[in-house]
């Protein structure tokens, strides 16, 4: 007996990452899991009529829930402040001098508690989830202490909890060094080794992250970081190349980590360790357009070494205050030539494998999780094209419908 059929739609599966198109078709949930897709004529007749629930799709495309895999949407206060200085004419000294950047961030979160902190990030994720988005990837980095770090990560779970969002939290201590530790950088990447234990203990971490860079942690710092993540038994990734070739690409490759992210300065050497280690490019386009960079990532050489691109983005208050993933999408096809086939991979099936979720999520295959987004639209080439326009008109987790009712 199928819960839950779906009739009247055409599907994008995104297996193997490719459109994988069947149109006039139906989809069947049983227990949370899809237990049937196919052409909508090829429905076997006994199992129709005892579907306990049928929804007509009208016509909709239906395709995997989107995946959102590089957030910091867990934060209090925001930066329009400096933005508009910047826009006047201070200058990041200027800002940094007045106690901004990510500090007055980390000033922001430590002071609030689990219950605003939760508050402050609901209309964020409510944005993310309104576009069809069913899993979050969610960091912290804005404690930067033990407790602190531990909140964020709380909230995080939280969310999960108390909205129709599967959440994957990401421990982030290595994402800036905080003042009480100021040139004393090894010193604190002890202490964030030490946090890694607890934290996973109170179940917390389902991966662990760094921010390598010239003003973040150096490449021995990060591995410190990588091999107390292995003692704990926890995957890895890394916000790595972003402003300059720090070879971080390489040392989460070596790690079998599950992700390198941002990557505009990934040379020939990072892309051949990543090809061979499965590790996803996460593409975040928003910070790109955000700092008005102008080196894109190497997108050709990437695709055509066979690194799985994924797209997200990066929702933070400093460098990327963006709640919209098809926008995202839009960006990576428009600065970087990602073709919208890419795009809808990269926030669905190859997202799943930055968070090492693809077995579980990012496809239509039979087994997989019932989460769904259904779309008025055309074609699915419409995800990437249009912008500001959301066309998304039911959300469906692990089987169970959300609003808007079809
Ligand atoms: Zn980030």
């Amino acid at each position: 007996m199928w819960d839950v059929l779906f009739t009247n739609v055409h599907l994008a599966t995104m297996a193997d990452g490719a459109y994988g198109e069947v149109r006039d078709a139906a989809i069947a949930v049983k227990d949370g899991r899809i237990a049937w897709l196919g052409p909508q004529a090829d429905m076997p007749a006994m199992k129709v009529a005892t579907a306990v629930t049928v929804h007509d799709g009208g016509g909709s495309w239906l395709t995997p829930g989107l995946i959102d895999c590089h957030t910091h949407i867990v934060h209090a206060g925001n930066r329009s402040d400096e933005f508009e200085a910047r826009l006047n004419g201070a200058t990041y000294e200027d800002i940094a001098r007045a106690g901004g950047g990510i500090m007055s961030t980390v000033r922001a979160t430590r002071a609030a508690s689990e219950d605003e902190l939760l508050k402050l990030s609901l209309p964020r994720v409510l944005s993310l989830l309104a576009e069809g988005v069913t899993t979050i990837e969610i960091k912290s980095g804005y404690g930067l202490t033990l407790a602190s770090e531990a909140a964020m990560l709380r909230v995080a779970r939280r969310i999960g909890r108390e909205l129709p969002v599967r959440v994957a939290t990401t421990f982030l201590g290595a994402h800036a060094l905080p003042p009480e530790f100021a040139g004393r950088a090894d010193d604190y990447v002890d202490e964030v080794c030490k946090m890694i234990a607890p934290l996973a203990a109170e179940g917390l971490v389902d991966a662990v992250d760094a921010f390598c860079e010239r003003i973040g942690f150096s490449y021995e710092q990060t591995e410190r970081v990588f091999k107390a993540a292995r003692k704990a038994g926890l995957p890895v990734k890394l916000h790595a190349e972003q402003l300059s070739d720090q070879r971080g690409a390489e040392l989460t490759a070596r790690y079998q980590g599950l992700s390198a992210d941002h990557l505009e300065h990934l040379g020939a050497a990072g892309i051949e360790a990543m090809a061979a280690a499965g590790t996803v490019a996460v593409l975040l386009p928003g910070a790109y357009y955000f700092l008005r960079d102008t080196t894109p990532p190497p997108v050709a050489a990437m695709r055509a070494a066979g690194v799985k691109m994924a797209v997200a983005t990066d929702c933070n208050p400093g460098t990327s205050p963006m709640t919209s993933l098809l926008l995202a999408m839009n960006m990576a096809c428009t600065l970087w030539r990602l073709t919208p086939q890419e795009a809808l991979a990269g926030c669905t099936l190859h997202a799943a494998r930055a968070l090492g979720l693809h077995e579980e999520i990012g496809s239509l295959e039979v087994g997989k999780r019932a989460d769904f987004a259904l779309w008025r639209i055309a074609r699915p080439a419409d995800l990437s094209y249009a912008i500001g326009l959301n066309p998304c008109r039911a959300v469906v987790n692990a089987g169970k419908l959300r609003s808007p009712a079809l």
